[in-house]
């Protein structure tokens, strides 16, 4: 007879899932109940409310798209984007590029500005592009490019998008709740997160928010949105609010339950406040990693609080280190991706991970694996 699957208790501390607080994963196990069950749609009102909160807007299309990161993002494009529309995509790593193999499958024109992995996305290139490009629509960026660990500047990104007529897309799947992060004030038109980094809650969830800007455009589409299920003027009819809820799909219940109360502890925290726990523990982090003689990716300056960069410590084998720190200490880092696969780990910090006893107990597997 089979038996029920129970998971080792990790310290998440690669690119996410991130560890999830025992209160979101009660409130997850509160009874299922109907997706349009009037205490549920009175519940959506609330969660999307502090979707607005953590996103700082008071965009009306905001909504948890059911389904991860990925999911958000691609809503984003599709929704956005339609055949023949020139957008600019950044690309400083393999967010970027996921971006760009988007817009193509799309039929979109796409101009890619083609950064360093490692490095953030540089401003005046990008204004260049823009510049050459009158024609663009849309202008695509990410914030936190968690395959390489550095930050980009996403309100001067948002502020061209703006000055070119462009709509945003920001990717700000890493950034979300570890630092700052303004929808509204940096006049971004869509955003699209994900509930398993610094939200500290299961993946499978994608917070977006979109401008009326943005919604305009879905308004005066040519064609419809190809995907059925991410079309957003369908979804909206469902997370849309003024009491009319007409069924789009079934809303994954107690995954909703979930973000609720994670974005309910982020709350009680306080939004700075968390930004600033993420900026302390990052440094207390690489005081850890200095003394142990690890280099970061990263120039500083253009590095991700939560999520960082390493060069794998010298006559270390990248997967036998990396096994070596789960199997004896618990703890999880993840590897490089893409060109940098083999050469790089990546050690996250983000929400409820991103706490002092983390550090110290990665300083122990560390000292455990260097000898
Ligand atoms: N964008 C960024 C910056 C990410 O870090 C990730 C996931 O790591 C994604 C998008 C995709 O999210 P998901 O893996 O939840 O689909």
């Amino acid at each position: 007879m089979s038996q029920s699957f129970l998971p080792p208790t990790r310290l998440l501390m690669g690119p996410g899932p991130s560890n999830v607080p025992k209160r979101v994963l009660e409130a997850m196990a509160r009874p299922t109940i109907g997706h349009l069950d009037p205490v549920f749609v009175a519940f959506m009102d609330e969660l999307k409310g502090l979707l607005q909160w953590v996103f700082r807007s008071d965009n009306t299309l905001t909504l948890p798209v059911s389904g991860p990161g990925t999911a958000g993002m691609e809503a984003c494009f599709v929704n956005l984007l339609e055949p023949g529309d020139k957008i600019v995509v950044c690309r400083n790593g393999a967010f970027g590029q996921r971006m760009v193999e988007m817009s193509e499958r799309i039929g979109a024109e796409v101009i890619v500005v083609d950064q360093d992995w490692g490095r953030a996305v540089d401003r005046e290139a990008v204004a260049r592009t823009l510049a050459e490009h009158p024609d663009a629509r849309v202008l695509a960026f990410v914030h936190a490019e968690t395959s390489t660990g550095a930050v980009s500047d996403a309100a001067a990104l948002a502020a061209l998008a703006i000055e070119h007529d462009c709509l945003s897309i920001m990717d700000c799947v890493t950034s979300l709740g570890g630092m700052t992060l303004e929808v509204d004030d940096w006049g971004v038109d869509a955003a699209y997160s994900g509930t398993q980094k610094c939200l500290s809650c299961p993946p499978g969830l994608s917070p977006v928010t979109l401008s009326e800007r943005a919604a305009e455009k879905i308004r005066a589409r040519n064609y419809p949105v190809q995907s059925w299920f991410m079309d957003f003027s369908l979804v909206m009819n469902y997370w849309g609010g003024g009491g009319k809820r007409a069924y789009h799909h079934t809303a994954p219940v107690n995954a909703l339950y979930g973000l609720h109360e994670a974005l309910l502890i982020l709350k009680e925290e306080g939004l700075e406040s968390a930004w600033r726990r993420h900026a302390e523990t990052h440094q207390q982090l690489k005081r850890m990693l200095e003394g142990l003689g690890i280099e970061f990716v990263v120039p500083e300056g253009e590095r991700l609080p939560q999520l960082n960069a390493v060069r794998i410590p010298a006559g270390i084998d990248d997967a036998e280190g990396r096994r070596y720190l789960l199997e004896e200490h618990g703890i999880e880092v993840g590897a490089g991706l893409g060109p940098l696969a083999g050469k790089i780990w990546r050690i996250g910090l983000m929400g409820e991970t991103c706490r002092p006893e983390s550090v110290t107990r990665l300083e122990q597997g560390l000292r455990g694996l260097l000898g």
